[in-house]
């Protein structure tokens, strides 16, 4: 049932049957202020949860103790929890409010070995958590749906790429995620991605007493190398294609009978990843022929699709973030590439994925540095301050139908 006053309504229109009215920008301008506010007011609450996580960080799937802070949170905090949703135990949905529209904002919690939360989703798990408490204010006054959908193992196994298949984001009207960087950016560009896992099987022999007896799998490994170098040359600039060597041997005189390598394959749209992975495979194929060994691959079940920006969506993110005194861009002018689980959501549903800044420029993302800014004062204010604008976006869809109904129609045209 929405909660709307007589005196916040503008007749815009009658026809017989019904009036069509509008909420005025001063009511739209008091709830925005009121959820800035009920924001600021955890700052302690929020602040002391993201450096709780920070101190502990869990890898993919194994995030028990923040899933659960989060939980509880949200349940103390009047939201309606399912724990262990997708038959994925760290994942969750906390909703509140009914009816639509549903606006999602998304959390990530997991960290990545060795560096901890150098990804800093310890800011994003908070940030969406103040936000969804924050949005309570708006669903109360205006209607609609508000969810808090906890997301694991973004880093290392694209756990909303699981989720999405197991259909979690099937009813929503909108999806929103804020992620931690070195500035503010209103969409992101990332790219679609797939993993490639290779080894080579070859035949052991005396490197030096007879080599002519062996079939050496690190040289097919070193040959597939050469060949991607090869081809990097003649493709889109905005492809990636990158690998290590897991396995090259196991003795300087023993010719090696195995290596094994994981490459990842890039590009901005699915039909050239698709192209560009062929492309790549046969240089696998290529140096298998040339040295004999033999190829086994597989690719990961996992394929990253790439970030549909909804620039209605991002447009009114950034202007709430600038109304919080910050400079926000509607895109990046240095074109960082990456890749996201994200990017799937936002082919089934409008979605952002903005960056809020927590560092300087120089400070690279999955490094220490972005390691201690996730736990930094900076970080805290960006946490806060892109809750306070996800929750301000909130208010303007569930406020205006036309808005989502921009929001929509962009989505629906961009198919
Ligand atoms: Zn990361
Ligand atoms: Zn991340």
């Amino acid at each position: 049932m929405r909660n709307v006053s007589v005196e916040i309504l503008l007749l815009l229109g009658y026809n017989k049957n019904y009036f069509v009215y509008s909420i005025s920008n001063m009511e739209i301008k008091k709830v925005k202020d009121l959820v800035v506010n009920e924001v600021e007011a955890r700052r302690n609450q929020l602040g002391e949860l993201s450096l709780k996580i920070h101190s502990n960080p869990e890898l993919g799937f194994q995030e028990v103790k923040a899933a659960g802070w989060l939980t509880r949170y949200l349940e103390e905090n009047g939201f309606y929890v399912e724990r262990g949703i997708c038959q994925l135990p760290t994942a969750f949905k906390a909703s509140y409010g009914n009816g639509r529209p549903v606006i999602a904002i998304l959390a990530e919690y997991d960290a990545l070995p060795d560096l901890g939360h150098a990804c800093g989703h310890n800011i994003i798990a908070t940030c969406a958590v103040g936000a969804g408490v924050a949005s309570k204010l708006a669903v109360d006054q205006f209607g609609g749906s508000i969810l808090v959908i906890g997301t694991p193992a973004e880093e290392l196994y694209g756990g909303k790429i699981i989720m999405a298949d197991r259909g979690a984001f099937d009813d929503l009207d909108v999806a929103m995620i804020v992620h931690p960087g070195t500035s503010d950016i209103a969409t992101t560009q990332m790219l679609a991605c797939q993993g490639l896992h290779i080894e080579f099987f070859g035949k052991a022999a005396h490197a030096a007493a007879s080599p002519e007896e062996g079939i050496n799998a690190l040289e097919a490994m070193l040959q597939s190398f050469t060949a991607i170098n090869s081809l990097r040359q003649h493709i889109r600039s905005t492809a990636r294609i990158h690998g290590i060597i897991t396995d090259g041997g196991e003795a300087a005189n023993v010719v090696p009978v195995h290596s094994a390598g994981s490459f990842i394959v890039r590009a901005m749209d699915n039909a050239y990843l698709d192209e560009l992975k062929e492309k790549v495979l046969n240089c696998f194929i290529g140096a298998a022929t040339a040295s004999g060994a033999r190829l086994q691959y597989k690719w990961d079940e996992v394929c990253y699709a790439p970030m549909r920006n909804n620039l209605a969506l991002a447009q009114l993110f950034a202007q709430n973030m600038q109304s919080l005194g910050r400079s926000v861009s509607l895109s990046d002018p240095e074109h960082a590439f990456g890749s996201t689980d994200m990017g799937n959501i936002s082919q089934l549903v409008p979605s952002i994925h903005p960056f809020v800044a927590i560092a300087e420029k120089e400070v690279q993302v999955h490094s220490p540095e972005f390691a201690s800014a996730a736990a930094s004062d900076r970080g805290i204010k960006g946490m806060l301050d892109a809750a306070k604008a996800l929750a301000m976006t909130v208010v303007d869809m569930v406020a205006n139908s036309e808005t989502l109904s921009n929001i929509k129609e962009e989505f629906e045209q961009a198919k």
